[in-house]
């Protein structure tokens, strides 16, 4: 029995012309072919590409760039020797100017998927696409080579120019890769921070050991060369799997922590805590959540998911008048939130861990939150609901939560205000948000 509705399908290995319509946040081209969407790695919006079908599903298929017959304009030849292998710049082989209509398209489509209607600003840059990342973290092989893990493996690709980090960290990360290969170290990550206001480092390396060997010559060999490093950490780390970093921090020199400013406000990081990767955005990102928190005056405010305080206490400093209750699951992330805020003299905002769903809600004028990309809690939602507080000011690194949060949030009578995204991972396909809701 022939059935007419079937699409006609694509096979495995079929060559076909195409023409890439968009673009989705992995960086793959999207094309459609006898109403089967094909996803390709590496094809541009506006491209005509010759393509082999290597992979069909139900409603899918995935293709692999075989010739580009007519490039797109919207291409930008990618500076970066190893991006198609690494993967972990979705958008470096795109124009600037398209990168940001692609981010703002995402949000939109987040939250039409919600039926949420929603007015979506331009994206937010400071400008800055290169060099931006404060940290890296790069995996070791063993024999002491390190770079980037190439895409879905756990191959490392040598490397050591990655476009996004900071250049400063490539010559110390350099020099403990010598030092791993002379000493024979079992060394996991080369793990390095920059506070990029005081140029203050961090260098941590990361071992399933109780020590490093000849640990005295590479502290000495470390800030003979490169005095910026103010802190030299080890961190031991006996589990397998994918988190990098142990729970055991041994402070080999210096301090604990180095220091950045943020926002006009000195913070104290230490290896463990959350710190925005991308200093100069995340400013941009602050002061538009601290601009909105403040619009409504209120006497009191909650900062939920708050790290080590940054933006409470920036808001804080700010606005001496109005106090500030931050909340946040890490007891080592509040111990550094308190610091911060002695560090910064500001002594109207306080600190307890507790998981946000717990959280005191009564009698703040505005509530701020900033969660992981899962959202809030559903039972945080239901919460807000109930208690409404006037004001809740959202920050979101993940567009479909805001979107699903905000359908709850407007079904219970909140209004939301326009969307504001900020371009905090520029080459990358992830793009972070601030929005209110009022009541
Ligand atoms: N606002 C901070 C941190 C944002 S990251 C900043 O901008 O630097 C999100 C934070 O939420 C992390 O510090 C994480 O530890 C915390 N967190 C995750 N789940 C939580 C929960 N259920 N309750 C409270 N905090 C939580």
């Amino acid at each position: 029995k022939t059935n007419f509705s079937q699409p006609i399908m694509l096979t495995k290995n079929q060559t076909i012309k195409t023409e890439i319509t968009d673009m989705n946040n992995l960086g793959y081209g999207i094309s459609r072919q006898d109403g089967i969407v094909i996803f390709t790695d590496g094809g541009v919006t506006g491209d005509v590409l010759e393509i082999k079908i290597i992979k069909t599903a139900k409603d899918y298929a995935v293709g692999r760039v075989e010739r580009v017959l007519v490039p797109s304009e919207k291409r930008d030849d990618s500076l970066c020797k190893v991006s198609k292998r690494c993967g972990g710049c979705a958008f470096r082989g795109i124009k600037r100017e398209y990168e940001l209509e692609l981010k703002r398209g995402f949000v939109m489509s987040a939250f039409r998927k919600s039926r949420v209607d929603a007015v979506i600003n331009p994206v937010l840059t400071d400008g800055v696409t290169c060099g931006y990342r404060n940290k890296v973290q790069y995996p070791v092989a063993p024999g002491g080579d390190y770079g980037y893990y190439a895409r879905h493996t756990h191959d490392i690709i040598k490397y050591d120019a990655c476009l996004l980090s900071d250049p400063h960290l490539e010559p110390i990360a350099r020099y403990a890769s010598e030092y791993i290969k002379n000493a024979g170290a079992n060394v996991r990550h080369i793990y390095l921070r920059r506070g990029q206001m005081t140029g203050e480092t961090m260098f941590c390396l990361v071992s399933p050991s109780d020590r490093l060997p000849e640990e005295q010559a590479l502290i000495s060999g470390l800030i003979g060369r490169f005095p910026e490093i103010k802190s030299i950490v080890h961190n031991v780390n006996r589990t397998d799997g994918n988190v990098i970093l142990g729970k055991d921090v041994r402070v080999l020199y210096g301090r604990d922590r180095i220091e950045d400013v943020l926002c006009g406000c000195r913070f104290g990081i230490s290896s463990l805590s959350f710190y925005q990767v991308n200093r100069g955005a995340a400013e941009l990102l602050y002061r538009e959540a601290i601009k909105r928190a403040s619009s409504g005056s209120p006497e009191r405010i909650a900062d939920l998911y708050c790290g080590a305080g940054t933006i409470g206490i920036s808001f804080a400093k700010a606005h001496p008048g109005i106090s500030v209750t931050g909340v946040e699951i890490i007891p080592d992330a509040v111990k550094n939130a308190a610091e911060n805020a002695e560090l910064n003299g500001v002594s109207n905002a306080e600190f307890i861990c507790a998981d946000a769903l717990t959280a005191p809600l009564d009698g703040f004028g505005c509530v701020m939150i900033d969660p992981p990309r899962k959202g809030m809690s559903q039972g945080l939602v239901g919460r807000l609901c109930r208690i409404k507080p006037p004001h809740i000011v959202y920050v979101s690194c993940e567009p479909a939560t805001l979107a699903r949060d905000a359908a709850a949030l407007i079904s219970a009578g909140y209004r939301m205000a326009d969307v504001t995204p900020v371009d905090m991972f520029p080459g990358t396909g992830a793009v972070e948000c601030v929005t209110d809701f009022v009541i």
